[in-house]
């Protein structure tokens, strides 16, 4: 069966044949791979920076975001059954007994960093035919949701961020309406997303959703369609060509919660110089190397202090993020359909994953298509 691979040694790409997996245990299910998105990780691996193929291998298989069908289960297997459709989850716990983020299914939170990630970090991934693994690490998705589903995996970035800004909040701002109801938690807030790639849009989305008066500020100038997309959601879309940093906070006012999506440094750290009064601000790209700049960490310091904010990290994402994103996108595009859907750019067989991975990008989020799903 075909597989999208990188040979990371000798810095080579191919679309290879190997032989296709079967079960050996009996909690394993076999898959049958639909949908596998592309994103910028994808990339990095492709431009050999990132990636790690399994032990004994000299090649990855890669992809990560991925919607496919059961093709058969092993004979413990009680949740699943040949035909439904599923998400795979993507990172793997480490195997050591003392990492107790691991050993409470939070494998996003791993103490030791030898957890695995399929199709990025000592596992193969999902751009291939079929594929098996354990019933424990699939989340079911309803088929309603099949044209979209391949957005599950990049929603539980945004998904698990607001969990965390959740955790955070639900003791913070006691001055704002007690009653407002639990969807509603970013009412009367402004939230800034920062860029408008598909982790981004998905971020406005799930913002606007929860009640976040929702700025997103990127490079781009209309017309665009990422631009619209913004419209269409009820956010407001600012480019970084016509407004700065100063007269952002001017237009927005307090900026409650950054949500950072471009993976660029020193932008982010200029837009931290504007988070208001109480502010979280969420990192979630990861940036290549960048150049060295100046910077006034006494400044920054005495801001976070002063202004009571918080800066954190989030990656990756746990069984709850992926059950919460697969709730969501089915409100979410049952408010926003043509713009859900317009987040997938088009389907595309494998021989086209690398000049798609590599090229510039057709639309916001590409996919390889393995095949529909079966009645
Ligand atoms: C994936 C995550 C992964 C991260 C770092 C992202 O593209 O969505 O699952 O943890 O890359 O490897």
């Amino acid at each position: 069966m075909k597989a999208v691979s990188v040979f990371p040694a000798t810095k080579t790409l191919g679309v290879i044949e190997y032989e296709a997996p079967r079960i050996t245990q009996p909690d394993q299910v076999m898959l049958r791979m639909l949908d596998v998105g592309i994103c910028g990780t994808d990339r990095e691996i492709c431009s050999f920076e990132y990636g790690t193929p399994p032990a004994g291998y000299d090649y990855l298989v890669i992809g990560h975001e991925a919607l496919a069908q059961v093709e058969e289960v092993g004979s413990a297997v009680g949740r699943l059954k040949p035909g439904d459709l599923v998400v795979p989850t993507v990172r793997r716990p480490c195997h050591h007994p003392g990492c107790l983020a691991c050993r409470s299914d939070h494998q996003d939170f791993c103490y030791t960093g030898d957890f695995t990630e399929r199709g990025i970090k000592e596992a193969h991934g999902y751009m291939t035919e079929f594929v098996v693994d354990h019933e424990r690490y699939m989340q079911p998705v309803p088929s309603n949701l099949k044209e979209v589903a391949v957005l599950v995996e990049p929603l539980t970035i945004a998904e698990k961020a607001m969990a965390q800004v959740f955790w955070l909040m639900q003791h913070r701002p006691p001055w704002i309406d007690p009653e407002v109801a639990s969807t509603e938690r970013g009412y009367g807030l402004n939230a800034l997303v920062l860029g408008v790639g598909p982790v981004g849009l998905l971020g406005a989305m799930v913002l606007a959703s929860a009640g976040f008066k929702t700025y997103v500020y990127s490079r781009e100038l209309p017309p665009n369609p990422r631009i619209d997309l913004v419209s269409s959601i009820g956010a407001r879309y600012i480019s970084t060509q016509t407004t700065n940093i100063e007269q952002l906070r001017e237009q927005i006012g307090n900026i409650d919660l950054v949500y950072e999506a471009v993976g660029h440094s020193h932008f982010a750290l200029e837009v931290l110089r504007v988070l208001g009064i109480n502010g979280i601000f969420v990192l979630t790209g990861v940036p290549g190397l960048q150049a060295f700049i100046e910077a006034d960490p006494a400044r920054m310091m005495r801001d976070m202090v002063l202004k009571n904010q918080m800066l954190f990290g989030t990656v990756n994402a746990g069984p709850e993020s992926f059950a919460s994103a697969i709730r969501d996108l089915d409100i979410l595009i049952q408010r926003w359909p043509v713009a859900v859907r317009t987040l997938i750019a088009g389907r595309y067989a494998p021989e086209h994953a690398f000049e798609l991975i590599l090229g510039r990008p057709a639309g916001i989020k590409s996919v390889i298509s393995f095949g529909e799903a079966r009645n």
